[in-house]
């Protein structure tokens, strides 16, 4: 379909979500009425309607960053909340056009609420098998560990999540503040994981340079980097991504919602893209970012000038580095193409009719 503009509308453009994480997923009406019904008081950061103004890097803006997540995250306290949170999430992501998504989560940070970190992580697996029978939306899990906390808890995560793998558990992460500490601290952790046949999906070169890109590559044996978009500082970096085509999961709006860059031309989504390192553009934290999936393609077409051809290639690149399974992986890309070769000016094939005899 496309705009009175004669531009394709990228909401219809197929595509595959892979760095979401859950509380960040939730619509901001969801938190008003989750924080009424438990009684939590919300900053006007986030009760305002509008995204919060964060600046993250420094270590005092992560903090408030954090501890706005933290806030939001408290208002999740029985499985009827995270069913719901999860089932809204995958509505936002179809009406975006995402046919996958794998989400992340810590659910540590969940386990004091529901019954224990088991208990947790399976509300969430169940969450999400609901969710996804409901919508039709393909999605699967990322645990991921906290870089704040200590490596052993990050291994017992990781055989948690491997344990689970036939629930829908695909990769291990690890978030928070990069700044702190050393990814090779959490080496054994990964190898669990790897060992156990998730995908190695750690954030990297967002906060820090490409030292922690290296580092998420040679430490931890990353099959995909989390932002990963400071590696455009370091040219050697970006062609050792792109000879080993290992995606990095972009988030624009986040980028420039956290400080990352101050504008959003100066995102070097052109960089990556020209060095041929694969990208999935992601929302990382609606909630507190303001913008969705659709949104971030937009910002490529807008502030980077991608056009629909390559914003299509854009798409493409998300959904090869997902994970999947095959029918489902060539009827996306099939439709990816049928997006793209839709001519402008008419509406897509299952519009309606146009009506144009005669
Ligand atoms: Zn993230």
């Amino acid at each position: 379909m496309l705009h009175s503009s004669g531009e394709r509308d990228l909401r219809t453009l197929p595509k595959a979500h892979l760095h979401l994480h859950f509380t960040g997923s939730m619509r901001p009406g969801t938190l008003l009425e989750l924080a009424d019904k438990y009684g939590v008081h919300l900053p006007d950061a986030l009760s305002g309607g509008e995204p919060p103004k964060l600046r993250a890097t420094d270590e005092r803006g992560w903090f408030r960053f954090q501890r706005l997540y933290d806030i939001a995250r408290s208002c999740l306290r029985a499985p009827e909340d995270i069913q719901r949170l999860v089932r809204e999430a995958a509505e936002e992501d179809v009406r975006d056009g995402s046919r996958w998504l794998e989400i992340q989560v810590d659910p540590t940070s969940y386990a004091p609420r529901l019954g224990g970190l088991t208990p947790a992580l399976e509300i969430i697996l169940d969450a999400v098998e609901r969710a996804s029978r409901d919508t039709g939306l393909g999605i699967r899990v990322l645990v991921a560990a906290n870089r704040m906390k200590h490596p052993l808890d990050a291994r017992t995560l990781a055989r948690l999540a491997v344990r689970y793998r036939d629930r829908g558990i695909v990769g291990f992460g690890l978030s928070n503040d990069e700044r702190r500490g050393f990814a090779r601290d959490f080496d054994r952790a990964f190898a669990i994981a790897r060992e156990g046949g998730l995908l190695a999906a750690p954030h990297g070169g967002e906060l820090s340079g490409p030292s922690s890109v290296r580092d998420c590559l040679d430490d931890l044996r990353a099959g995909r980097v989390g932002h990963g978009v400071r590696a455009a500082e370091d040219p050697w970096l970006l062609a050792r991504l792109a000879e080993r085509q290992v995606t990095c999961e972009v988030c624009p709006a986040s980028n420039v919602a956290l400080g990352v860059y101050d504008k959003h031309e100066d995102v070097p989504l052109r960089t990556l893209w020209e060095a041929g390192v694969p990208m999935a553009l992601g929302a990382d934290d609606p909630l507190l970012f303001g913008a969705r999936l659709a949104a971030q393609y937009e910002l490529a077409r807008r502030a980077h000038g991608f056009d629909d051809a390559e914003l299509a290639e854009l798409a493409r690149q998300s959904v090869r580095a997902s994970v999947m399974p095959e029918d489902v992986r060539k009827r996306t890309l099939a439709d990816i193409d049928a997006w793209l070769a839709a001519e402008p000016g008419l509406p897509e094939a299952d519009g309606p009719p146009l009506g144009r005899a005669g």
